[in-house]
């Protein structure tokens, strides 16, 4: 086992919305906005709505734009993302990304969840920008998801990038799906993990992760 003095905790306090306006790209949607808001307009009609009264006029772009927008991950790639941002260094010890908003769509019912990401990494002589661990978080975030898959494709994510020693990702979340049926559910939250390489082999080093990431795991919004 190793043996690790240092270690380093951020606090990611990004928001993450700000780049991802500047991200979005109507142009690039396969399908392209015309035609997504002529289905939502669509839908409008089969609920039973006039499609022409005054508040609705604009709601099937404006809802075409966010959907493109929350589905914008499809049109990113891990490469694209993380551009030149791999550093080599002789870094030893746990770092942790803590605390990254983020939000995200359920695949099986279009509805959103969202919550809190702690990220951590033993880096093997390689480190990863800091900031891009948020966006990669929102990459895989902005796609039609299950909790479980997000959190995996994060950890995977990272240990393809930069092959570290051990990837660990902790997810917490509501689901709207959950909140919005039945009155008992409003106050729950769903947690997943997903451990890789030193995090899973080796128990002192996944309960070093745990214990850092703890006292944050309530701060859910
Ligand atoms: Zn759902």
């Amino acid at each position: 086992m190793r043996a690790r003095t240092d270690r380093v905790v951020l606090n990611a306090d990004w928001d993450t919305r700000a780049y991802s306006e500047r991200d979005m790209d109507a142009e690039r949607c396969p399908g392209g906005l015309k035609r997504l808001s002529d289905m939502y307009a669509q839908i409008l009609a089969e609920v039973g709505e006039d499609t022409q009264r005054e508040g609705l006029v604009k709601t099937p772009e404006r809802a075409a734009q966010a959907m493109q927008f929350m589905t914008q991950g499809y049109r990113q790639s891990v490469p694209e993302l993380l551009g030149d941002a791999v550093y080599e260094e002789d870094a030893d010890g746990i770092v942790i990304v803590r605390d990254v908003e983020f939000y995200s769509l359920c695949e099986h019912h279009l509805l959103p969840f969202f919550g809190k990401c702690h990220v951590g990494y033993l880096p093997d002589k390689r480190i990863i920008g800091l900031s891009k661990i948020p966006r990669l978080v929102d990459m895989f975030a902005r796609r039609l998801q299950v909790q479980e898959r997000l959190t995996q494709q994060i950890a995977n994510a990272l240990q393809d990038a930069i092959a570290p020693l051990g990837v660990a990702v902790v997810m917490e979340a509501a689901h709207m799906c959950m909140m919005v049926r039945g009155v008992e559910k409003q106050h729950s939250s769903t947690l997943s993990s997903c451990v890789l390489g030193a995090f899973r082999r080796d128990p002192a080093t996944r309960k070093e992760f745990f214990d850092l990431v703890q006292p944050a795991r309530s701060a859910l919004v």
